[in-house]
């Protein structure tokens, strides 16, 4: 296999509400990746920054933004578009600088499918169980009930996606996750032993959607 350049690529995506924004930033904080900030038509939540969280932008900038092809990748979400600027993951994985990034799986999709110099690597991270999912959801969206129960619906559908995945983890304690995902990742640069099964996984899919 032809060696792959520059810094490496992770995606994690999942189901909303599974707590990927909340492992990728650990992830980022202790393993020092770049976090590809995301363009979003969505309006922001209490406690998400301009510039930090997302890059808030109207349609109009959005299609702009299209337009110029400003996009690595981009896909229509729950009613909003979200994108992935170009610029700055090539430019930071120029810099053999890692990047990670929080998108779904159209996102992923468009990316795997570009081949890239740069290793990637791709997780889709799963709730405990449905209850926990919804707990979490109106736990974060409290000021908006309507939102968690829409992103439950959308959760069957969702679910569908792990199979085309690299490696699939479950967020029960997030300390274990953290740990895990950081593991699998180390055993991918290193070409060590992964300690992961494919069988449990499929079984905790199955009882998901059940
Ligand atoms: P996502 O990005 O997948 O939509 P978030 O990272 O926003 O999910 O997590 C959803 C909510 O669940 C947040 O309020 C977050 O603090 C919480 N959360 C994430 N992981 C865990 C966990 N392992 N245990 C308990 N709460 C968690
Ligand atoms: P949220 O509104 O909860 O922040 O995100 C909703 C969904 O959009 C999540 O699945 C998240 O991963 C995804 N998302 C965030 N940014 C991007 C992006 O740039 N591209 C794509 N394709 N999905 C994204």
């Amino acid at each position: 296999m032809p060696q792959k350049k520059g810094g490496i690529m992770v995606i994690l995506s999942s189901p909303s509400g599974a707590g990927k924004t909340t492992l990728v930033k650990l992830l980022a904080k202790k393993n020092n990746f770049y976090i590809s900030v995301s363009h979003t038509t969505r309006k922001p939540r209490l406690n998400e920054a301009d510039g930090k969280d997302y890059f808030f932008v109207t349609d109009e900038e959005f299609k702009r933004l299209i337009k110029n092809q400003e996009f690595l990748e981009y896909a229509k979400v729950f009613d909003n578009y979200y994108g992935t600027s170009r610029t700055p993951v090539i430019q930071n994985l120029e810099k053999n600088q890692n990047v990670i990034f929080d998108i779904d799986w159209q996102g992923a999709d468009q990316i795997k499918n570009k081949k890239m110099d740069y290793k990637l690597i791709t997780f889709f991270i799963l709730p405990p169980s449905k209850k926990v999912l919804f707990e979490r959801l109106s736990n974060r969206d409290m000021k908006d009930k309507l939102i968690a129960e829409e992103r439950m619906k959308q959760f069957d559908r969702d679910v569908l996606h792990w199979i085309n995945y690299d490696y699939i983890v479950i967020n029960d304690n997030l300390e274990d996750c953290f740990l895990k995902i950081q593991k699998l990742i180390d055993a991918e640069v290193n070409n060590g032993s992964r300690d992961y099964d494919k069988d449990f996984v499929k079984n905790h899919v199955e009882k998901l959607i059940s």
